[in-house]
């Protein structure tokens, strides 16, 4: 049972249905009021909490949206974090946080340890502590593009609608990661689409964030540039995605599960970025060593999370993008995805809160 004094601002009516969404899905933990500091993991949730209302409250003014937005935490070890709908609240949405998502004490100062990351970032080589104010403000900054990537992804699913078409799907819920379905591959085609679309969203938000964030640490030896702001970005990012990963992912089951692995949404995430970055020639990165660091921080971050053991191996899905075939089997899923979108769109309008929705000839992704 969760402590009953922890409920804070949520009333008894919001929840109560987080706590039966956190029940059918098998999860014990309580739900926090968001001005609890957590001495033990050391995650401060007030800082977090005001990070999260001015992110929802951008959003809302950024699309002129109107509905109740309420956020609350949740004390877990696992990285998660969803949003939800019920039609017993008319014009209030959730999303729900695991602080599993935001340990800085565990992820992050294995990934910026690890020589393969730190000869990326032009660190020198690792004494040990993180306590260097440089090497502190690249953990803060990891942790907190994480946590800020988490809150837009779930903002995408309320204000494009995907939540009231998943009613009929995933209970009126989207989690941002394993909370898997069972193995039904059409649903999760859906799923997949809706993902990389909230993907998308939300790297679109982080793009002007990081570039304002390197503005304010001209003297940084990696947040000094726009490159150097994007290297962390994609680290973090890359790093937290790679938790909600299943550890029997492959080529062959990939429909298998409700969400895309790390891999490909990493990819898919490079790849729209490149595009971003050419319409924006003022940021001065090019395509090409965009995506050539893309690929190097993805491959770093691998070496230093599966190095570490802090995660397994899963599956080689490099045959995925590169078979040699004329038809590489990522072909084949971006084309049934794509194929989806264009079915899914028009469900999506109507209940498109803000905002425009990409074109349905265009990838979501
Ligand atoms: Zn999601």
């Amino acid at each position: 049972m969760v402590d009953s004094s922890r409920i804070g601002s949520l009333d008894s009516k919001h929840f109560g249905f987080i706590e039966s969404i956190l029940m059918k899905q098998g999860v014990v933990a309580p739900i926090v009021t968001p001005d609890l500091v957590d001495d033990e993991s050391r995650n401060f949730i007030s800082p977090r909490d005001l990070s999260a209302k001015y992110e929802i409250n951008a959003w809302k003014t950024r699309f002129q949206i109107s509905v109740d937005v309420q956020h609350c935490f949740v004390l877990s070890a696992n990285a998660n974090a969803f949003a939800a709908y019920t039609p017993a609240v008319p014009n209030t949405y959730y999303i729900a946080i695991f602080l599993g998502a935001l340990q800085s004490n565990v992820i992050f100062p294995k990934l910026i340890a690890h020589p393969a990351v730190r000869r990326l970032l032009g660190l020198p080589e690792s004494l040990g502590e993180i306590d260097h104010p440089d090497e502190v403000v690249v953990l803060s900054t990891m942790v907190t593009s994480a946590f800020l990537w988490l809150v837009n992804h779930e903002l995408a699913h309320i204000k494009n609608g995907h939540l009231h078409l998943s009613n009929r799907i995933s209970h009126g819920m989207f989690s941002a990661e394993a909370m898997q379905l069972t193995n039904l591959q059409d649903n999760n085609l859906t799923q997949h689409t809706l993902e990389m679309d909230a993907d998308s969203f939300a790297s679109g938000r982080m793009v002007s964030w990081i570039i304002g964030y390197s503005a304010q640490h001209p003297h940084h030896p990696v947040l000094n540039n726009n490159m150097g702001a994007f290297r962390l970005f994609i680290l973090s990012l890359y790093a937290i995605m790679r938790t909600f990963d299943r550890a029997d992912w492959s080529v062959d089951n990939l429909l298998a599960y409700s969400h895309p692995p790390a891999l490909i949404r990493c990819s898919s995430l490079a790849t729209w970025g490149g595009a971003f970055l050419q319409q924006k020639p003022g940021i001065g990165i090019d395509l090409q060593s965009w995506l050539a660091e893309a690929a190097e921080c993805i491959f770093a971050a691998e070496e230093a999370l599966t190095g570490s053991r802090i995660l397994q191996n899963h599956g080689d899905l490099r045959g995925f993008f590169f078979d040699g075939s004329e038809r590489a089997p990522w072909n084949i899923y971006s084309d049934r995805m794509l194929s989806r979108w264009s079915k899914l769109r028009p469900e999506l309008l109507p209940h498109l809160l803000g905002g425009v929705l990409a074109p349905a000839q265009a990838s979501p992704l």
